[in-house]
Order: C-alpha cells, then sequence, then structure tokens
C-alpha cells in the first residue's frame, strides 16, 4: 500500500464525503448563498457579518500604474476595485447597490475617461454583484459560470431576504436595486488584456460560497480575493460548510498563484502570507474535528463556546466576527469528521 500522510490520508476521505454530497445536492436547486439545501444553522455567539452599505466611502488607493483598490471606510464592508489599461478599464465587484456602483464608476472616471469595457463579479452574493444594473450596457459582466447559474435561480428579494441580518433588518439599502446577470462566464480560468495590462480570473473551487473567485494580475502579483480570503487579522468562513473543499481549494490557488499583496472582499488590505495562514487554521480545525469524534465529544461541547487560537492575530474590531465564523467551521468541520469516520466505516467493511 502507498504510504500517505496522515493528513493527506484525512483529506482524502473528506473528499470522499464531500464529493457525496455534492452529487446528492447535483439536482438540488442552486441557490446562490449555500452549497447546501439548508445552509447550517448559526452557533451560538454568531453575528451577521456588518454589510450595510448607507454611508458607506470607497477610498481610492493606488496600488501599482493602473491598479486602484476601492476600500471601504467600515471595517467589513464590502471593497471592490478598477485596472486600467491602455485601451479600456475592468472594474472588480459593483458593491451593494445602485448608490455604491455609482460611487465606483464615479472613483473610475476620477482617473480616467477609458471605457469600463469589463465588470468583474466574484461571487452571487447581492452585496458583490447589485450595483451591476447602474453600469453600462456596453459593459460587459463576467463571471464564474456557478455564479451565473445561481443568479438565473434568484431573484432581488430573495437574495435580500437572505442577506438581511447583513444590513441589520434595513431592506431600504435594496431599493431600486435590479438584479443584471453577467453576460460572460467561465468554467474554471478567464483572462483580458486591457493593453499592456493582463488581468486573470480563476475559480479553484468551493469555499466560503460554491462559487467564490479570484481575480489575479500576473505582472504586478495584485490578488482580489473577495470572499475566500477576509482582510488582515481574519479567520475564513466555511459558510457552505466545507471545511475540507475550502483548505483543497486554497491549495489550488497556492499551487497557482503567487499574490504580494490581497485586496479583499471584506476587512484591510493584506498580504500573500495570508493564503498560508488560512490554510493552516483550516488544517487545525479539520484535525482537530477529527479528534473530537474519534474521542466521542459531542458537537455542540466542541464549538458552542469554542475562542479562536490565542496565537492568530484578529483585529479587535472583528473579534466578535471571527469568533462566530470560528463556531460555524468547527460545526461543520465536526459534521464532515462525522460523515468521513462514516466513510471509512463504510469502506472497511467492504475489504473485509
Ligand atoms: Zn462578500
Amino acid at each position: 500500500m502507498k504510504r500517505l500522510s496522515a493528513l493527506h490520508f484525512l483529506l482524502s476521505l473528506y473528499f470522499l464525503a464531500a464529493v457525496s454530497t455534492f452529487s446528492e445536492l447535483a439536482t438540488a436547486q442552486v441557490l446562490p448563498n449555500a452549497q447546501l439545501p439548508e445552509p447550517p444553522s448559526p452557533p451560538p455567539g454568531f453575528i451577521p457579518p456588518p454589510l450595510n452599505p448607507n454611508g458607506v466611502q470607497l477610498e481610492t488607493r493606488q496600488l501599482g500604474e493602473g491598479v486602484y483598490a476601492l476600500l471601504s471606510n467600515r471595517p467589513f464592508a464590502d471593497n471592490a476595485g478598477f485596472v486600467v489599461g491602455n485601451d479600456a478599464v475592468l472594474v472588480i465587484d459593483s458593491h451593494f447597490n445602485g448608490v455604491m456602483g455609482q460611487q465606483i464608476i464615479d472613483a473610475v472616471r476620477a482617473v480616467t475617461d477609458l471605457p469600463i469595457r469589463y465588470l468583474l463579479n466574484t461571487n452571487a452574493f447581492g452585496d458583490h454583484v447589485f450595483g451591476n444594473y447602474v453600469f453600462p450596457s456596453s459593459t460587459k459582466i463576467v463571471a464564474y459560470q456557478g455564479t451565473i447559474d445561481a443568479l438565473l435561480v434568484s431573484s432581488v428579494a430573495g437574495i435580500a431576504r437572505t442577506m438581511r441580518g447583513t444590513v441589520g433588518g434595513d431592506m431600504s439599502v435594496f431599493d431600486g436595486v435590479e438584479l443584471r446577470v453577467p453576460d460572460i462566464g467561465f468554467d474554471k480560468f478567464w483572462s483580458v488584456d486591457l493593453g499592456g495590462k493582463v488581468v486573470e480570473m480563476h475559480w479553484f473551487g468551493p469555499s466560503m460560497s460554491p462559487n467564490d473567485s479570484v481575480v489575479y494580475l500576473p505582472g504586478e502579483r495584485i490578488a482580489w480575493t473577495a470572499n475566500l480570503i477576509f482582510g488582515a487579522g481574519t479567520i475564513p468562513w466555511a459558510r457552505s460548510g466545507g471545511v475540507a473543499a475550502y483548505h483543497s481549494t486554497l491549495t489550488k490557488m497556492a499551487a497557482t498563484i503567487a499574490p504580494t499583496t490581497i485586496v479583499s472582499g471584506h476587512g484591510a488590505i493584506t498580504d500573500g502570507e495570508a493564503v498560508t495562514h488560512y490554510l493552516s487554521y483550516l488544517e487545525n480545525v479539520l484535525k482537530s474535528a477529527t479528534h473530537a469524534v474519534e474521542n466521542g465529544e459531542s458537537a455542540e461541547s466542541f464549538y458552542a463556546s469554542a475562542a479562536v487560537d490565542a496565537n492568530l492575530t484578529i483585529t479587535p474590531d472583528l473579534r466578535q466576527l471571527m469568533t462566530g465564523f470560528h463556531r460555524w467551521n468547527l460545526k461543520a468541520a465536526y459534521a464532515e469528521s462525522k460523515r468521513a469516520q462514516e466513510v471509512q466505516t463504510e469502506q472497511s467493511g467492504f475489504q473485509k
């Protein structure tokens, strides 16, 4: 028998469990926000990410020649960005509504008169796509095909309902929003040359949602990671419940691109080390979940009052939010570990 490291063995078991969950879901309705038909219920102490765009100001920060981050002045409200080539402009995410979408267009216009030829949507959540409709029809919107499929079976009202908690119940933020579905879908990779400026878009696999995509500038080694990697001082949120899948997605990302600067969809700009931190965090979550399951610890006692490891740097403003994410991840990993254990039992049954 081939010798596998304990972790690889563990991950392959998780993978088997994830694949079987996936195939069960293949026929289920494609939901924008979840990979599971019923998203996991929140653990104790969980608060929804605070994303209300009212009063949010986007600061334009130049990261390189023709490369700009648009950074929210509130800790977790959405960031965006744009890239200016010799021929055209490309925008990354359209933010929460028409007001915010217009703020992005105005920020571009403060820098250049070149046409906004592309707008990239990094996932199917309202806070990343609900500003789409204020961009001119000459702007082509590009997204991972899964994002498009999710949006095609969604409505503004439906997405707004699932995002209610993130805006503190203030449904007025959705006023006037029209759902504009992207024009161009890609499977794993899309790229464009804006004239001396190459922009890539990747889908590495499911992570926070099934559709999270990464925008990468290979020349500048700058990435927009949307919900896949949040900003400085954060941990991931395996919202769709696939902790092992999240880990393999990040592994693929680390093997494909090498960003030195990361603009997250939420939170402060960070560096390439964030990928390593996220990977080791998820590895630890998976290991401790396996340990808990093996020792017969109850799910509740494993996650309900857990705190983020004191060795991890967490932005003080985001501590409560990250504690909720952490417990969510533990809960999901416990369920996956349980399922992996069952798969293992079934397999050893076959071998007898
Ligand atoms: Zn987001």
